[in-house]
């Protein structure tokens, strides 16, 4: 893939994460000030079974928040990567990243083999 294209779908695909982003800010900011004018009215009881399903509702928000903050993140190194001319090399060994594979996933850091490593480091390091 050549460089250009390589940039065009990585600042494509930067634009797509930070409106999901910012979509997902204004949803959340909405949802922050509804539950304190509720909190206000509600009776103990009440309050208590609100605030299991906030607090279920807002660690799948904030997983999927995270998710996209973690593509983003991605999709700059990548970008950042292009300006240093390392762009498409696997940054565990220096190889070259197989052309299939940029293709699918412009925003690829590693090789297979690599990227499966350190996926395994990282799930020892935060365990699921
Ligand atoms: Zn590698």
């Amino acid at each position: 893939m050549e460089a250009d294209e390589a940039r065009q779908r990585l600042e494509a695909e930067r634009e797509r994460l930070v409106a999901v982003k910012s979509d997902f800010d204004v949803e959340h900011l909405t949802d922050e000030s509804e539950d304190e004018s509720l909190s206000e009215l509600s009776s103990v009881d009440q309050h208590q079974a609100d605030v299991g399903t906030e607090t279920f509702e807002r660690e799948k928000d904030l997983s999927i928040l995270e998710q996209v903050e973690a593509e983003l993140a991605d999709v700059e190194h990548a970008l950042q990567r292009l300006d240093d001319g390392t762009y498409g090399t696997c940054e565990f060994d220096n190889k070259p990243i197989p052309e299939e594979r940029l293709e699918a996933l412009p925003a690829a850091r590693f090789c297979v083999e690599h990227q499966a490593e350190a996926e395994r480091e990282a799930a020892r390091v935060r365990p699921e």
